[in-house]
């Protein structure tokens, strides 16, 4: 039952392709730092490879046929794309599933404050954060500010070398001897993640000259008034690039790698694999880390509305098809796994653990306590992906999140199990999951998206 590292059996081309790939991926994660961000850059990634927006062919009163690509964006936060293979979409679809909605600080509806000579936004976290960990490093601020004439205007502070940075501050050590004997949870608490955004009062100005000199660069810069973070969206997330890590380079360190590890090797695989049988098809969503709800989370319509939609424009829709369809699809929802750190052993049960460089992570079952929320894989499904893995190649391991009994975890694979088709969760190890800067190996990156091409092609 020991399972190989990757790295073993690679020669020069692979390691090439390794490496290409985990640089390609880097610049993924520095684009998309927010699920619309991610949207925009796998619509751009799509149309290259000959991706079609379905809207536009619904409107032309289009066909489609074996070899056509279309995808289908919901609200600028949640995207599927569909490459039509030969056999009928009655015979169903090879589905790949990722989230693309990352933990991170979301700036308040009435956000902007003055205190002691300080501007602050105000903030409310999204997701499962250990608060502690999002004090005192630098901080990018990124989103949209809608005004009430419906322009959306574009904010992204923090990336490019020119731009100032932000932070939330922490005690000094000289002064925490209570904040040390704190629990963790209550270190830092929710009310206090509140955003540094100036100190520089307006000239003249008697009363929050701080704030009123924020308001005013935010006017001549943006043209937003302050009433208008009622219609904002605005993400504070680590400032930075993905970097390689490691003297030997072997790792990828960056911000919000769960789960854009595997809505990028997904993607690449969903291009990659260019002619299929059955038809293919990739779905990116947000909201996840927040239990998939909203019309851009997974339990949302879209997905099911956007595969009527195909079948109409393939001229074969109806109630029933579209029900045989997703019934006779399967699916890997990918997410991320709790990778094996010998620096918290007592947290995993060896045996059922996901280690880094031993490739592809399938997890038959997740959930919490006695597999609460959980998909639970079928056994015939696990057995058959097992073949197209080894057939393929394709380095992979089992495992569960952690030891039983010391927490747990979901992902989307609940939700597509509802029409009755086969979901199996699997993915990449993560070391750091949900802190600001979390680690992937570059083998598994790889691996994974060899076995999506695998998956797509033979399932
Ligand atoms: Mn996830
Ligand atoms: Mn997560």
């Amino acid at each position: 039952m020991e399972r190989k590292l990757a790295w073993e059996s690679y020669k020069d081309k692979q390691i090439k392709e390794m490496d290409k790939l985990a640089t390609r991926y880097c610049k993924f994660l520095d684009r998309g730092k927010t699920e619309r961000e991610c949207v925009d850059v796998i619509v751009e990634m799509a149309e290259e490879a000959g991706y079609k927006n379905i809207d536009d062919v619904i409107k032309s009163n289009g066909k489609l046929k074996a070899g056509d690509k279309v995808y289908s964006v919901w609200m600028k936060k949640s995207v599927a794309m569909f490459n039509i293979g030969k056999k009928s979409l009655e015979d169903g679809m090879n589905i790949l599933g990722a989230h693309i909605d990352s933990p991170r600080i979301d700036v308040k509806q009435n956000p902007l404050y003055e205190d002691g000579g300080f501007a602050y936004f105000d903030t409310h976290y999204y997701g499962g954060i250990k608060k502690y960990q999002w004090v005192a490093l630098p901080l990018a601020i990124h989103g949209v500010v809608v005004k009430k004439n419906g322009e959306v205007v574009n904010i992204n502070i923090g990336e490019d070398e020119k731009d100032p940075v932000f932070c939330i501050t922490d005690l000094l050590i000289h002064l925490a001897y209570e904040q040390l004997d704190k629990k963790a949870s209550k270190v830092i608490e929710g009310e206090q993640l509140d955003i540094l955004i100036g100190s520089r009062p307006l000239k003249d100005t008697d009363k929050d000259a701080v704030k009123a000199n924020v308001l005013k660069l935010l006017k001549d810069k943006y043209d937003i008034e302050e009433e208008d973070f009622l219609s904002s969206e605005l993400e504070i997330v680590p400032a930075g690039k993905a970097r390689m890590a490691g003297l030997d380079s072997s790792m990828v360190m960056g911000y919000g790698q769960d789960d854009r590890v595997c809505a990028f090797t997904s993607l690449e695989a969903m291009i990659e694999a260019e002619t299929p049988e059955k038809t293919t098809c990739c779905i990116l969503v947000d909201k996840e880390e927040i239990g998939s709800v909203g019309a851009t989370g997974m339990r949302s319509r879209f997905f099911e509305n956007a595969v009527a939609e195909i079948m109409d424009r393939t001229g074969s829709y109806s109630e029933l098809k579209l029900r045989r369809c997703l019934a006779n699809s399967k699916m890997l929802s990918s997410d991320v796994s709790a990778a094996y750190d010998p620096a918290f052993a007592s947290a995993f049960e060896k045996k059922n653990a996901a280690f880094f460089g031993k490739g592809m992570v399938f997890n038959k079952f997740t959930g919490s306590g006695g597999k609460s929320g959980s998909n639970d894989a079928n056994a015939e499904y696990m057995a058959q992906i097992r073949d197209i893995m080894d057939k393929n190649k394709i380095a992979y391991q089992t495992a569960e999140l952690g030891k039983v009994d010391l927490g747990g975890g979901g992902t989307i694979a609940y939700i597509l199990a509802l029409y009755g088709m086969e979901v199996i969760d699997c993915g990449v190890a993560v070391l750091n999951m949900h802190a600001p800067w979390e680690i992937t190996s570059k083998a598994d990156i790889y691996e994974v998206k060899k076995g999506y091409v695998a998956f797509l092609l033979n399932a």
